[in-house]
């Protein structure tokens, strides 16, 4: 985290203002009063057992592990209708991380080698699984030691005795205006403070895939996290300004920043509220021409939130999160089941799911990255192709869910027509098997393919004529056209989103679209991106899909875009190779 007191706007009022930075994860502004948590992490005292308590410990380490899974059983029973649905998983998650045999014996183990309290052998035993985490390459995999450390401080606050460590706030009439302080919060202490007294959330740790992320974004509450030393620096009462979108909190704030602040706040609420009307409006450009806007999801219960913001359809689903963060593989039922209930929420919506794209920075849990460049390698449909029965049994479920309705299947990383081959080859087998077994299933999905290798969107033509639709692949074309790791920072500043070769792909491949009347869409993350809306639609672009909370920022662009007009201004500066001046698209 970063401290200030100066800060580049208005230094004469700001002068005695003391700002705080981490990461915003929750666009948004809050104005309230610090409620802050005491230190999860409690006082562990280290003492001997003698040899003929060992068993008691033991038991008494159990007894605690089964109240706290119990506690946390309840939770989730107990869940309101209107809670966020992350926070169910999140809980069961954290009862399954206790009932961990593995965890249970080693710390067994523990208390009776070294003949340790059971607090202690917990803890060390905690501090060892949580470290295995934080060395793992996938930032997802690498928050879950958080779920760890969070775990075990619930076993110690039964072992202690003392679980409560939020103040009761039970008869405060705050609505909406406190803001919570803390360390960490985990998925069980989120639930506690849901219910509208709380207006932000700032956090000592976590990033952008973190607890406090997740159900934050889905109670729609401005969190700041990763802030480092937040708990230490603010003092119970104190007033902040949260700016969410920044990821600055300013604390005690003199009444010119509060006021400007205010406006600031009250601005968002009205963009906000307009930018709800728009749900049902049509994605149609000034001079008539129908944009599609669906979305991406990466969990089945996303597609909740992509109806909500009025998508038209899913238009990637990336499949290959229902396979990682665990030890086994998700069966052909799973799938199904995973499947079928997003195209039952999108009730007759187009729903196009993404085949498992594996590799690169996405890993199977257990096993090791050992291509010499992953980005590379045995990734995506070429991983698929090489373990015909993985991906035979992704094909089966797909093709079951179609039965309730739109599925489209988009297989990733395509760079060989003979990978189209492939795969509806590997279609047609599937489709065979669950006729033989009598399976409910549907055989007339569409198949698309990602673009995202420079050789595909080149050479588009053929895939152009024999698949049924493109998706663009920003991220990956991106990476792969200018040579740059998309997730390796100390490139960052050449990953050029705007670079004509860029441009020319994107452009070339919308062209051989509407050439054979096959559907274009971008699924990257520019697809989102309001600040490039008008350049795509510039290039001719009628397909975007994206984050749900981006669509109606996105939506509301399009509207105010002469389509053609823009179209004639990109097409003159891409025949010269010249960079796109995107404020002149704005004019
Ligand atoms: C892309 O590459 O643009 C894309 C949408 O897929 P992912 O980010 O999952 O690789
Ligand atoms: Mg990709």
């Amino acid at each position: 985290m970063t401290t200030m007191t100066a800060p580049e706007t208005t230094p004469a009022a700001l002068h005695s203002t003391l700002c705080l930075f981490g990461q915003g994860v929750v666009r948004g502004y809050a104005i309230g009063r610090a409620v802050v948590m005491s230190a999860a992490a409690l006082e562990v005292a280290h003492y001997r057992i003698a040899d003929d308590d060992t068993a008691a410990e033991k038991q008494r380490l159990c007894q605690a592990i089964d109240a706290a899974v119990h506690d946390l059983h309840q939770m989730v029973e107990a869940l309101p209708d209107d809670a966020p649905r992350e926070l169910g998983v999140l809980l069961s998650v954290h009862a399954m991380l206790l009932q961990d045999p593995m965890l249970v014996q080693s710390v067994c183990q523990l208390i009776e080698e070294r003949q340790v309290n059971a607090e202690w052998a917990l803890t060390t035993q905690g501090q060892t699984l949580a470290e295995q985490f934080t060395l793992m390459e996938d930032a997802y995999l690498r928050e879950r030691s958080a779920d760890v450390r969070q775990v075990i401080e619930r076993v110690l606050r039964v072992l202690s005795g003392s679980a409560q460590w939020l103040p009761d706030l039970d008869g405060v009439d705050a609505d909406g205006s406190l803001i919570v302080v803390a360390r960490d919060i985990s998925p069980a202490d989120m639930m506690r403070l849901r219910g509208g007294k709380f207006g932000a959330f700032l956090t000592d740790l976590g990033g952008a895939t973190s607890h406090t992320a997740i159900v934050a974004r889905s109670m729609n509450v401005p969190a700041v996290v990763g802030m480092g030393h937040v708990r230490a620096l603010v003092r119970d009462g104190d007033l902040l300004i949260v700016d969410g979108i920044r990821g600055l909190v300013l604390v005690n704030p003199s009444p010119a920043i509060l006021r400007e602040y205010q406006e600031r706040q009250a601005a968002f609420l009205r963009e906000r509220d307009e930018l709800k009307a728009l749900r049902f409006a049509p994605a149609m450009t000034l001079d008539g021409i129908q944009i599609r806007m669906e979305a991406n999801i990466e969990l089945p219960e996303e597609a909740a939130d992509a109806l909500a913001a009025g998508a038209e359809g899913i238009g990637l689903f990336r499949s290959e999160f229902l396979f990682m963060g665990r030890a086994d593989l998700p069966g052909e039922d799973e799938q199904y089941e995973a499947y079928s209930a997003v195209v039952r929420t999108m009730a007759g919506r187009p729903v196009t799911i993404r085949t498992l794209d594996i590799g690169a920075d996405k890993t199977l849990d257990g096993e090791a990255t050992v291509a010499t460049n992953p980005a590379l390698g045995l990734r995506a449909i070429r991983y698929c192709l090489a373990n015909p029965e993985l991906f035979n049994t992704q094909l089966r479920a797909l093709l079951r869910a179609a039965a309730h309705g739109p599925v489209r299947i988009l297989v990733p990383m395509v760079s060989h027509m003979h990978e189209v081959v492939a795969t509806r080859r590997a279609l047609a087998r599937a489709a065979e098997e669950l006729r033989d077994a009598g399976l409910a299933h549907e055989t007339r999905v569409q198949l698309g393919a990602m673009v995202e290798i420079p050789a595909m969107a080149i050479a588009i033509e053929p895939f152009a004529e024999t698949l049924d639709f493109l998706s663009i692949g920003t991220n990956d074309l991106i990476q792969y056209v200018l040579a740059i790791d998309r997730g390796d920072t100390d490139v960052a500043s050449l990953y050029d989103p705007m670079h004509p070769a860029v441009l020319r792909l994107i452009a070339h491949t919308i062209n051989a679209g509407e050439r054979v009347g096959k559907p274009v869409s971008v699924c990257g993350e520019m697809a989102g991106d309001v600040r490039v809306t008008r350049m795509l639609l510039g290039l001719g672009l009628t397909g975007f899909s994206m984050h749900p909370q981006q669509l109606l920022d996105v939506k509301k662009e399009i509207r105010r875009a002469h389509s053609n007009a823009l179209r004639v201004k990109v097409a003159s500066a891409l025949n010269r190779a010249e960079r796109i001046d995107l404020a002149a698209l704005s004019a």
